[in-house]
């Protein structure tokens, strides 16, 4: 089976906890703090990788999670940061947000992305020694790492793609002017997976993309076709295969009309796409059979090109292929999409999740609502810090202190910021 979508959940590393230790020497009566910090979180990393060609590992493995840091030592010992977790998708690959949809990466190169960062280590408590307080016993926790949960498609990479009902010689076409070997057969639904072919025309070349037939109704999800429609969509033309030899008693106008509806209906903007128009199976056409005259005048009128082929006897697809580079020469290059996704605003807690730890006379307070406004404050102005100094108290976080038992002359302790409580 061929799987060219999936919803999957990235988790990177949590952060390490910092280390609460002392400095134990032979000698030396109580030594100094000496607890190490906690290592970083493995980050998420995705790479485009052109050996793979579908989605399938994703069918079944559904998180995907990077390593934690280790947490800190004793004697001033970092933790190790966690490994970074590295995801192979094909290159094409579309990453979205689950939630909004909106794009937030389209891996079409091979250049790594790290889609969710790890959260960073907690400090140690050698961070923490002053000389009021010799023997912190407290470290910090590390944070946790980004978690979100995305989607998956894969659009191919191609500057051509091949239109038209089954079995009218998408595949036949593609294995005649590339090395690509799509299979070829006699009954509908033949290329169950898309195919890419490279042709080499002259010095210039291009590459080539036969999609399963779509078949009338493709578009409302009705049969296969419109889940590979997806595929065509960065195409900078298409090359549109109609069957005009009446083997199967199809009318090619109609069958030109009902596919342009198809795409129509499937994107607009897809139906404007560039097309030429290649009328196959001219090998087999009845005597005195005036379809592709028919054709001819009705894509004509549209300002369509049109070339006669048979893509089976090797006629007139030189002339069509020619006709395809210099037309793609003139033309955008394949479309890469950008990213328009704004991470949602962080969970901000409230002053109400502060947590408070009191150790002699250090008071440590942790919380994402503190984080948040200390990330904001400048502390060499004077303006910030009394701005500062005004949200603690508005909050009610300094009352809710002295009712624990604060004292003037205090020290508080709030990431990497202390002072003494001045009432
Ligand atoms: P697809 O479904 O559009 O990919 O069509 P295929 O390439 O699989 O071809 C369907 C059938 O049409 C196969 O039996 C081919 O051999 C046949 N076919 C393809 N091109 C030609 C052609 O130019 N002339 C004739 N007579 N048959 C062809
Ligand atoms: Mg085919």
């Amino acid at each position: 089976m061929f799987v060219d979508t999936a919803k999957i959940r990235i988790i990177a590393g949590t952060g390490g906890s910092g280390a609460v230790a002392f400095h134990r020497e032979k000698y030396v009566a109580a030594g100094g703090p000496d607890g190490g910090d906690g290592g970083r979180g493995g980050n998420v990393v995705f790479k485009a990788d052109s050996n793979m060609s579908t989605l399938m590992d994703f069918r079944y493995k559904k998180k995907y999670q990077a390593q934690d840091g280790a947490p800190g030592g004793s004697k001033k010992c970092s933790g190790k940061n966690g490994e970074d977790l590295t995801v192979r998708v094909p290159v094409g690959t579309v990453i979205r947000d689950a939630k909004s949809g909106a794009v937030i990466k389209d891996l079409s190169d091979s250049e790594p992305f790290i889609l969710a960062h790890g959260g960073r280590g907690g400090w140690g408590n050698q961070h923490f020694a002053t000389p009021t307080r010799q023997c912190p016993r407290f470290a910090k926790a590390g944070l946790p790492g980004e978690d979100i949960e995305i989607t998956l498609e894969l659009k191919l990479l191609a500057d051509v793609g091949l239109v038209g009902f089954p079995n009218v010689g998408k595949s036949t076409l593609l294995s005649v002017v590339s090395a690509a070997r799509p299979k070829i057969a006699d009954y509908h639904f033949t290329t169950l997976t898309p195919n890419l072919g490279f042709v080499v025309v002259g010095d210039t070349s291009f590459v080539m993309a036969d999609i399963p037939g779509i078949i009338e109704g493709a578009s409302d999800g009705a049969g296969l076709g419109y889940d590979f429609l997806r595929h065509i969509d960065r195409c900078r033309l298409l090359v549109h295969v109609v069957d005009v030899s009446g083997s199967e008693a199809r009318d090619p106008v109609s069958d030109f009309e009902l596919i342009n509806e198809e795409l129509r209906a499937y994107s607009p903007e897809l139906a404007t796409r560039p097309q030429v128009v290649a009328a196959n199976k001219i090998d087999a056409l009845e005597p005195g059979s005036d379809t592709v005259a028919k054709l001819r005048e009705h894509v004509g009128a549209k300002g369509f090109d049109i070339f006669e082929i048979s893509a089976a006897a090797h006629i007139g697809v030189k002339e069509l292929i020619d006709n395809v580079a210099v037309k793609l020469a003139g033309l955008p290059p394949v479309v890469v999409y950008e990213s328009e996704y704004i991470p949602p605003a962080p969970d901000l807690g409230s002053s109400d999740d502060v947590s408070i730890i009191r150790q002699d006379r250090t008071w440590i307070l942790e919380g994402k609502w503190l984080a948040r406004i200390i990330g904001n404050v400048n502390f060499d102005d004077y303006e910030s810090r009394m701005y500062f100094d005004r949200m603690l108290r508005k909050s009610g976080l300094m009352r809710r202190l002295e009712t624990m038992g604060l004292e003037e002359g205090d020290t508080v302790s709030i990431y990497n910021l202390e002072f003494d409580y001045v009432k």
